[in-house]
């Protein structure tokens, strides 16, 4: 099973820093390899479903066909996935936020306060890219 994982980062907003914490599934060799195999198997599923569409199955079908190791090794090789980022927003300094964030989130991150909508730039301490 995926263990969580708690990662220092800054919340920034104009001269105003508050910090942050960075939520992580950490994943498991298995896990790793399920995720990788299940992309792999969608690809190669939707290039035999395009193999019935005239014409465009000469691109899709070798396009998916390709697609899937690819996409599986990408898979694979991410060792543990962003959730969410939480902490105090920057700009109003007593609500607690928490601000979701894509798999394949790079850092520094610009996006917006889910409560006042306020642009907040999510920094990583250890500057380190996850994933
Ligand atoms: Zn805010």
């Amino acid at each position: 099973m995926a263990t969580a994982e708690q990662r220092p980062v800054t919340l920034k907003s104009g001269d105003a820093t508050r910090d942050g914490t960075l939520h992580v599934s950490v994943l498991t060799q298995r896990e790793r390899t399920i995720r990788a195999a299940k992309i792999w198997g969608l690809c190669w599923g939707l290039a035999l479903v395009t193999l019935f569409i005239p014409i465009a199955h000469f691109v899709l079908v070798p396009g998916f066909f390709i697609a899937g190791p690819v996409m599986g090794y990408l898979r694979y090789r991410m060792a543990a996935v962003p959730e969410r980022v939480t902490g105090v927003c920057p700009t109003n300094h007593e609500e607690e936020i928490s601000i979701p964030v894509e798999a394949t989130v790079k850092f520094p991150l610009w996006t917006y306060c889910p409560k006042c909508n306020a642009s907040v730039l999510v920094v990583d301490k250890a500057a380190v890219t996850v994933g």
